[in-house]
């Protein structure tokens, strides 16, 4: 539920209606818009009476939360979310760029690559340093050593690290070494980690698991949300289903659907989406057509040779392409006064 205080309120009747919600062993999450306050209060599922708000000194009105999901979703914050990354703004019209490879390898591989994207116009580093390999045989990455060598990148490059954390104890040290922490596709509905990535103060980039439905990963961000992180990056990266031309498919229709249902920034992953590095530059160009706030994709300097996702990767000179793409798309966009926002 949401309660709107007047925009006469005072400091005094907005302390009053916090403690009434506290009172009442509610959550209270504090908006403070340029003209009037906000109060989200979340409760624990039971039905949270309206009549205990109205009468308040100060109330203007309460309006009802109707999804499962409160804190991500748009009755909640009917504003984009915007998150810095590094200088760059996720969420303000920009298509936000992420590049590097699927997992970091060597310094040799880690630093060129950096270098390649940097070049190419990305914003961030992504490579990841823990591997959730769906064989216990593949390449399970490099581990801290790893993540030094993204430090090393980020201290050559000045890109921000983008780098998966796969269980709740990596935490703190993945958030150490990097500004995003990625919760990938296996571990979306990993609760501890979830609540664990929520007590940082890092961004966190949730990927939607491969059978998990929209619903499902707002209900995982919404984890992230309540323990307070509020900087949470959506990522469309292809679900299964009857279709084995690729990897996986692109579900296209999530980045409109999620835009509609949230506040939070939408960016697609057209390498894990596609499988296939022909593919990968249609559906990233697709995906900022539809309304993503961004891309993240795997990118390569020998793919052949790549410990884990080659056939997916860009070599970076077809990257650098693609950025100029994607940007052009943004432009077209904006020249022709195209909303991307489905609800206008
Ligand atoms: C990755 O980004 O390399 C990755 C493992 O992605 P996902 O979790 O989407 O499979
Ligand atoms: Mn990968």
């Amino acid at each position: 539920m949401m309660i709107i205080m007047k925009t006469s309120a005072s400091q005094e009747e907005l302390e009053n209606v916090l403690a009434s919600v506290k009172g009442l062993k509610l959550h209270p999450h504090r908006i403070s818009g340029s003209e009037r306050n906000v109060i989200g209060v979340v409760g624990d599922g039971r039905p949270i009476e309206p009549s205990n708000f109205i009468r308040l000194p100060g109330v203007a009105s309460v309006i009802p939360i109707s999804k499962p999901y409160k804190l991500a979703s748009r009755e909640f914050y009917p504003e984009n979310t915007l998150i810095p990354i590094g200088d760059h703004v996720v969420g303000n019209g920009t298509p936000t760029i992420i590049g590097g490879p699927c997992a970091v390898e060597s310094r040799d591989q880690i630093l060129e690559v950096a270098k390649a994207v940097k070049e190419a116009g990305a914003h961030a580093l992504r490579g990841g340093a823990f591997k959730p390999r769906t064989s216990p045989y593949s390449f399970q990455g490099m581990g801290e050593d790893g993540l030094k060598l993204l430090a090393e990148a980020r201290d050559l490059t000045g890109l921000p690290i983008v780098t998966e954390v796969t269980s709740p104890d990596l935490v703190p040290l993945v958030a150490d070494y990097a500004e995003v922490l990625q919760i990938g596709a296996r571990n979306m509905q990993n609760y501890a980690l979830l609540k664990a990535a929520g007590q940082t103060n890092r961004t966190v980039l949730l990927k939607r698991g491969m059978s998990a439905t929209i619903n499902d990963l707002l209900m995982a961000a919404e984890y992230i949300l309540a323990q307070g992180n509020q900087n949470v990056i959506l990522c469309e990266r292809g679900i299964r289903t009857f279709e084995t031309a690729t990897r996986n498919t692109t579900d296209i229709n999530a980045i409109p659907v999620l835009q509609a249902q949230t506040h939070l920034p939408v960016i697609l992953d057209p390498s894990h989406s596609t499988g296939h590095w022909e593919y990968v530059s249609a559906l990233a160009r697709s995906g900022i057509a539809a309304g993503a706030d961004g891309i993240i994709v795997e990118v390569h300097p020998d793919p052949a040779c790549a410990l884990s996702d080659g056939a997916q990767s860009l070599k970076p000179r077809r990257f650098k392409r693609l950025v100029k793409q994607v940007n052009a798309i943004a432009n077209a966009l904006k020249a022709e006064d195209i909303s991307t926002n489905p609800l206008q």
